[in-house]
């Protein structure tokens, strides 16, 4: 979950990452994560349905952890 801030010059500017899966916040200065962005097409259950999410290294693990096909 990104949070942003409006700027002087009205600009979006990312002032905050939270790890959608446990809800930590991620710092944006030192720990790497995941970021996911997926726009649902016309024929999913989800039309036109914009999902983004953050999560941090340990649930990105977690879930990785989980595949039937294994990341290499
Ligand atoms: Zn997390």
């Amino acid at each position: 979950m990104r949070e942003y801030k409006i700027t002087m010059a009205e600009k979006n500017v990312l002032s905050r990452v939270v790890c959608n899966g446990c809800g930590k916040e991620i710092s944006m200065d030192a720990a790497d994560h995941f970021h996911g962005e997926k726009t649902w097409g016309y024929f999913s259950d989800k039309d036109g349905r914009q999902d983004c999410f953050d999560l941090c290294e340990e649930c990105y693990d977690k879930i990785t952890e989980n595949f039937a096909v294994k990341l290499k």
